[in-house]
C-alpha cells in the first residue's frame, strides 16, 4: 500500500479541528471539509488559536507552527478531497449523515485510498458496507481534545485488510498516539465504560440524588476524576452523548443503557453544551454557573 501523505478530513468540528492541527504537526498535508463555510472558517482560526498557545507553552517552535498551517488547505466540496490517500470522516455522530457522505466521498475519491470514521459508536461493518471498498474501511477513533489525548481506538469492521490495518495504525503512531484496539461492538471500549457512567450521572441529577455541582464534586474529589461527569459531558457535547447511548441502547438491547431522559430534553432545548454555551452548565458569563 501506497504510504499516507495527504490526509482528508470531513467535519470540521472540534475533532475535525483536532484531528487536522495534529496530522498538519506530524507533517501530512491535511484537506479539511465541512458543510459549512461557517464551521470551516472557525476550524482554521480555532487550529492556528491552539498552535499558537502551543508555542506560547513551548511544546512547540514557530517554524513548526507556520509548518503545520501550511500544511493545512480547506476544501469548499467533496471533490476536494479527490487525491487524498487516507479520508478520515467525522462528522455529526448520525449514520444517516455518515452513509450519505461516504456514498458521495466513494464517487470522487481515488480507488487506493483509505476511508477512516472518527464515529464514537457506530458499527464499522455497517458503515464500511455503505462504502465500495469495504475492505479499505477502519474505524479510528481519537479522542478529545487531540492534540492533548494519548490514545486512539483501532476498530477493524469484518472486511477490513491486513494492508489497511498495518496503514492506520502507521499514520496513528506517526500522530504520536498510543493505540488500542478494539473489537467492533457498539461504542468501542472507552465509550462503552463512559458513557454509561456520564448517563447514570444524569440520572442521579433527574432523581434529585445530587445537583450538578455535588455530581461533580464527588467524582472529582471523591473518584480523582480529572472532570465531573457533567462537565465532562458538556465537554463531550450532549448530543454526541444522547447518539451513543442510543447506538449502546439499540445495538445491545439492554435496559441498563436507556439514555436518561434528562439528557433527551437538554438535546431537544437545544443545550448541547460547551458548543452552544449551554448544557448542565451554563457558559456565557465569566465563570460556568450550573444550570440546575
Ligand atoms: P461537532 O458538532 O463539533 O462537529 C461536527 C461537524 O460536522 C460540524 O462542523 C458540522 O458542520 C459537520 N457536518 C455535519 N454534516 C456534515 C456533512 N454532511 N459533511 C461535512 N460536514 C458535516 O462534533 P464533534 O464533537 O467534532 O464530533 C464529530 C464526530 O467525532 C462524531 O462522530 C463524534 O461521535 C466523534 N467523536 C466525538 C468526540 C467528542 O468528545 N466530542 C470524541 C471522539 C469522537
Amino acid at each position: 500500500m501506497a504510504a499516507i501523505k495527504t490526509v482528508g478530513v470531513i467535519g470540521a468540528g472540534q475533532m475535525g479541528n483536532g484531528i487536522a492541527h495534529v496530522a498538519a504537526l506530524a507533517g501530512f498535508n491535511v484537506v479539511l471539509y465541512d458543510v459549512s463555510a461557517d464551521r470551516l472558517k472557525s476550524a482554521m482560526a480555532t487550529i492556528n488559536g491552539n498552535l499558537t498557545r502551543q508555542v506560547t507553552k513551548k511544546t512547540i517552535t514557530e517554524d513548526a507552527h507556520k509548518k503545520a498551517l501550511a500544511r493545512i488547505v480547506s476544501a469548499e466540496s467533496l471533490d476536494g478531497l479527490a487525491a487524498c490517500d487516507l479520508v478520515i470522516e467525522t462528522a455529526v455522530e448520525k449514520e444517516e449523515i455518515k452513509r450519505k457522505i461516504f456514498h458521495d466521498l466513494c464517487a470522487v475519491l481515488k480507488p487506493e485510498a483509505i476511508i477512516a470514521s472518527n464515529t464514537s459508536s457506530i458499527s464499522i461493518t455497517r458503515l464500511a458496507a455503505s462504502t465500495d471498498r469495504p475492505e479499505k474501511f477502519i474505524g479510528i477513533h481519537f479522542m478529545n481534545p487531540v492534540p492533548l489525548m494519548e490514545l486512539a481506538e483501532l476498530i477493524r469492521g469484518i472486511a477490513t485488510d491486513d494492508a489497511t490495518f498495518d496503514a492506520a495504525r502507521e499514520f496513528v503512531t506517526a500522530m504520536g498516539k498510543q493505540i488500542a484496539v478494539s473489537e467492533d461492538f457498539p461504542a468501542f471500549i472507552v465509550n462503552r465504560i463512559l458513557l454509561p457512567m456520564i448517563n447514570e450521572a444524569i440520572y442521579t441529577l433527574y432523581e434529585g440524588v445530587g445537583n450538578v455541582e455535588a455530581i461533580d464534586a464527588a467524582m472529582k474529589l471523591g473518584a480523582h476524576h480529572p472532570m465531573g461527569p457533567l462537565e465532562l459531558a458538556d465537554f463531550i457535547g450532549l448530543d454526541t452523548c444522547l447518539s451513543i447511548m442510543q447506538v449502546l441502547h439499540e445495538g445491545l438491547a439492554d435496559s441498563k443503557y436507556r439514555p436518561c431522559p434528562l439528557l433527551v430534553k437538554y438535546v431537544e432545548a437545544g443545550w448541547l453544551g460547551r458548543k452552544s454555551q449551554r448544557g448542565f452548565y451554563d457558559y456565557r458569563g465569566d465563570k460556568p454557573v450550573p444550570t440546575r
